[in-house]
Parts: structure tokens; C-alpha cells; sequence
């Protein structure tokens, strides 16, 4: 369950109205790189880790329950950016003696827009957050990557912590309001801080490359396909051993040529490794066993109960008749 705390996580404040930032700052709201996302994204992969990787559920819960926290921080900045921006005001800008020298009620509704930046703020949501991107475009769950497998996910985790990272790098610029700075620093700086807690939590799973069970072929894993004669550049991507799998590259100046002369791929040999298809298929089968013996044995198939703390069998609790 759920249990809400009227305290912000940090005590986010703000030195005056700013609808021209508050708008900005939806894009962290309900944006694609937003905290919703990131809260949504951890939220949704916890379920599956909660049997056979307790741990990571345990961490992936806690830091979307903390992004949840910083969707509260980032909405009551708008809130209070947005002071003022309400029926009330709209009515007095309608009032007010600029508005006879507008002709037609076209252009005062422009002016009204103009002057509150985002027209959604003051006609559709009456002056707080939507839960949309600085665009109006609303929230999407396509946003949320949860693939089900913890190495897969934990890298969308870092990817994800990395744009976050960057888009309240990119807010603060647009901001002269030191508490708003404040604010945004901190949330930035717990992304920064989640992106070593997901790389962590990858580092305790073994082996965690490939992602999954199934190995890449020992033909095609070294190959560089030089696709782009002119002006060639050269580094660990296609020189040397490969990062993960320790294979030396093999860098292929003429492809059209290798490509003819090797049956379209199929008849090449692997060189420059040392993994084979039998060692391949070995390992497949290995690792297929000790994942499901993971997950199966972590995963009871009848009389299921997700609390842990609850006694198992509730068939002997009273029945009032
Ligand atoms: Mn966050
Ligand atoms: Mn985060």
C-alpha cells in the first residue's frame, strides 16, 4: 500500500509566478523523460523481480516511490509558479481597459494566451500542472520500458536516468529563480544518484551480457561493416578486443565484396574469437537452467498470496454467520 506524507521529499520553493517557466517545467511532469515515466517505468518492473529477485524489487520500489515523491516536488513548483493563473485573473485580464483596445474577441484571447504562455493552464486546468509534456502533448505509457528481464531493464533504467539528468540540466538555464534552481539541482542530482544505483544493481548479476539467455552467433558478433568508405575513423569499436565479449574486431573495408564472396554471411568462418557454436550452445543451455530454476523455484504455481507478512493459509480465520 501506498501511505502519503504531507512533506515534500524536499521543500521546493518559489521567489514569484512564472507561468513561461511553469510550462517548461511540465515537460518533467508528464513528459516522456519525466518523473511520472521514471516512476511508472520502476513501478511496472518491480512486479516482475518480486519473487526471484527480492533485492531488486526492494530497490526498484523504493526508487519509484521516491519518484513519485519528485512528481510531487516538480508539481507543486508548477502550482506555485502558477499563483494567480486562475478563473480570477482570467476575468480581470477580461476587464481590464487593455482589453477595449483589442478588437474582436480573437485577439483577446491571444493577449490571455500570450500573457499565460500555456492556455491550457488557465481554460483547462484552472491553473496547477496537467499531466502533459511542455507541448501539451499528453502522457503516453508507451513512455515506460519494462521488458522483463532485469539486465534489459536496468539499462533502460540508466538510459532513462540519464535523460532525466539532462532535461532539468537543460531547465535550469531557463530559470533566473534561485529557489527553482534549488529545487531543480536536487532532482537532477538524485538521477545522477539512481543512475549508479541501477549500474550497481547490474553489476550484481552474472553474466549480465549478452542481456538474456540466447548468445550471439561467433560469426557476426566481431564484425565492423566499414559502411562508409570516405574519411574512416578508427576506435575500440572497430580496432582491438571488443568491450564485453573480448573478441578481437574485424574491421571489413570492401562489404559489398565480403558480402558476395561469403554466400551472403552464411558461409563465413569465425575469426578473431574464441567462442565456438558448441561452447555457445553450452552455455544457452546453462544459463536457461539457472534462470528458471531462479524463477521457478521462487514462484509457487497454486494457492498464491503476494504479501509476505500475512500467515499463508487464511482458510481457519473466523466466519461470522
Ligand atoms: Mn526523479
Ligand atoms: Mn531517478
Amino acid at each position: 500500500m501506498f501511505y502519503h506524507s504531507k512533506e515534500l521529499q524536499y521543500n521546493a520553493r518559489v521567489t514569484k509566478p512564472d507561468p513561461r517557466f511553469a510550462r517548461l517545467l511540465l515537460e518533467q511532469f508528464g513528459g516522456g523523460n519525466g518523473e511520472l515515466k521514471a516512476a511508472m517505468q520502476y513501478f511496472v518492473q518491480a512486479f516482475s523481480c518480486r519473487n526471484a529477485y527480492p533485492d531488486k524489487y526492494d530497490m526498484l520500489m523504493d526508487i519509484a516511490t521516491e519518484e513519485f515523491s519528485h512528481l510531487e516536488i516538480v508539481g507543486a513548483t508548477i502550482q506555485m509558479l502558477l499563483t494567480g493563473i486562475n478563473g480570477e485573473l482570467k476575468n480581470t485580464m477580461e476587464d481590464m481597459e487593455m482589453m477595449d483596445f483589442l478588437d474582436g474577441k480573437a485577439s483577446k484571447e491571444n493577449y490571455i494566451h500570450q500573457a499565460l504562455y500555456n492556455p491550457q493552464f488557465c481554460v483547462l486546468t484552472g491553473g496547477g500542472p496537467s499531466v502533459t509534456d511542455s507541448n501539451g502533448t499528453p502522457w503516453s505509457g508507451a513512455y515506460v520500458n519494462a521488458n522483463g528481464d532485469l539486465t534489459v531493464d536496468l539499462r533502460s533504467n540508466i538510459a532513462a536516468e540519464s535523460r532525466a539528468k539532462i532535461v532539468y540540466e537543460y531547465l535550469i538555464k531557463f530559470t533566473d529563480d534561485e529557489y527553482v534552481k534549488d529545487t531543480l539541482r536536487f532532482l537532477m542530482t538524485r538521477e545522477i544518484t539512481h543512475f549508479q544505483q541501477f549500474e550497481a544493481a547490474l553489476e550484481t548479476i552474472q553474466p549480465n551480457f549478452p542481456p538474456g539467455i540466447m548468445q550471439g552467433d561467433p560469426k557476426y558478433s566481431n564484425l565492423y561493416f566499414n559502411m562508409s568508405p570516405e574519411e574512416d575513423a578508427t576506435g575500440p569499436w572497430n580496432q582491438g578486443p571488443s568491450s564485453r565479449l573480448g573478441e578481437e574486431w574485424q574491421k571489413i573495408d570492401q562489404p559489398q565484396t565480403f558480402v558476395e564472396e561469403t554466400n551472403g554471411l552464411i558461409d563465413l568462418q569465425p575469426t578473431g574469437t574464441e567462442r565456438t557454436e558448441d561452447a555457445v550452445r553450452n552455455l544457452e543451455r546453462e544459463l536457461g537452467r539457472a534462470r528458471s530454476k531462479e524463477v521457478k523455484g521462487a514462484n509457487p504455481t497454486e494457492n498464491m498470496q503476494w504479501s509476505k507478512k500475512f500467515g499463508r493459509d487464511n482458510t481457519d480465520c473466523d466466519v461470522i454467520e
